[in-house]
């Protein structure tokens, strides 16, 4: 079997199982197996496929048509035009996520900000990676093998930030912020999501909170007061159905100015508001 041949196999057997992006992960599967790019494959289809290669494919085409993620599979994902290492200990990243980046890049802050569960550290290595010096970075993570994936990236991406293992806020010494920012666990254990697209093979820790998903982003609220500086903001992501209930924490907490954003779909999905 040559390269074409392989992509158009691949291309009908994920389109069979309803994977939309079959033409588009055909050739993603090709890569990770030949290391050949789209444009390389294209110049070089007539290329035999070694049985080595078949036999990767068909074990990597069986993983994805269980629903295994593409960026598990390639080992990295796109957020705000950065490459992300990304591994099973991590969120995959999404693109709504980046609703919060872009509000937070129009509030001019200034000095210290902190990233609460960072996961591959989508967020602040996108911040830091706008921000540079205007900005000096932290983030923390309660699992170790999530933290190692999140200092790999700001390694190679060659991006300072201080990275601390911490349930939330336990680890962490009396200091003030200029910013925090989360997107922490929100759904229900029992949304019916839970079990569709990547979702079943992504963290549950990163995913499930209790009180109908809103326990993390409570504790969030009531806790990021005593390390937000007079005036800063807590910017936090959330489902789309949980903007009133969080709005009306922060309310009740004594934030000031507090507003929720809508993402790409039009969806809650981000509330902020300022440490009074
Ligand atoms: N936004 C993700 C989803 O609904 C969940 C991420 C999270 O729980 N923080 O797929």
């Amino acid at each position: 079997m040559n390269i074409k041949e392989a992509w158009m196999w691949l291309k009908a057997e994920l389109a069979a199982n309803n994977i939309d992006s079959a033409a588009l992960d055909a050739s993603l599967l090709l890569e990770k197996v030949t290391l050949l790019n789209r444009v390389q494959q294209i110049a070089h289809d007539d290329r035999s496929l070694l049985d080595k290669e078949l036999r990767e494919l068909q074990e990597l085409l069986k993983k994805r048509q269980q629903g295994y993620p593409m960026a598990y599979i390639m080992g990295f994902k796109e957020f705000y035009g950065l490459k992300l290492k990304v591994t099973p200990a991590t969120l995959i990243p999404r693109p709504d996520t980046e609703t919060l980046v872009d509000h937070f890049l129009s509030l001019n802050i200034r000095g210290s900000v902190l990233d609460l569960g960072t996961g591959s550290g989508a967020i602040i290595l996108a911040l830091k990676h706008e921000l540079k010096d205007k900005i000096k970075a932290y983030a923390t993570d309660v699992c170790e093998s999530t933290l190692k994936v999140a200092q790999e990236n700001a390694k190679r991406l060659n991006l300072e930030v201080e990275f601390l293992l911490s349930d939330w806020f336990s680890n962490l010494k009396p200091l003030k912020f200029d910013a925090i920012v989360s997107n922490p666990p929100y759904i229900d254990e029992n949304d019916a999501h839970l079990h569709e697209t990547s979702l079943p093979f992504e963290p549950r820790q990163a995913l499930v909170s209790d009180e109908h998903g809103l326990g993390a982003l409570t504790t969030l609220i009531r806790e990021a007061k005593a390390y937000l500086k007079d005036k800063a903001p807590l910017l936090l992501e959330h489902g789309y159905n949980q903007g009133c209930e969080v709005r009306k924490t922060m309310l009740d907490e004594g934030y000031s100015h507090v507003q929720t954003l809508k993402d790409l779909g039009g969806n809650d999905r981000v509330t902020l508001g300022f440490r009074n």
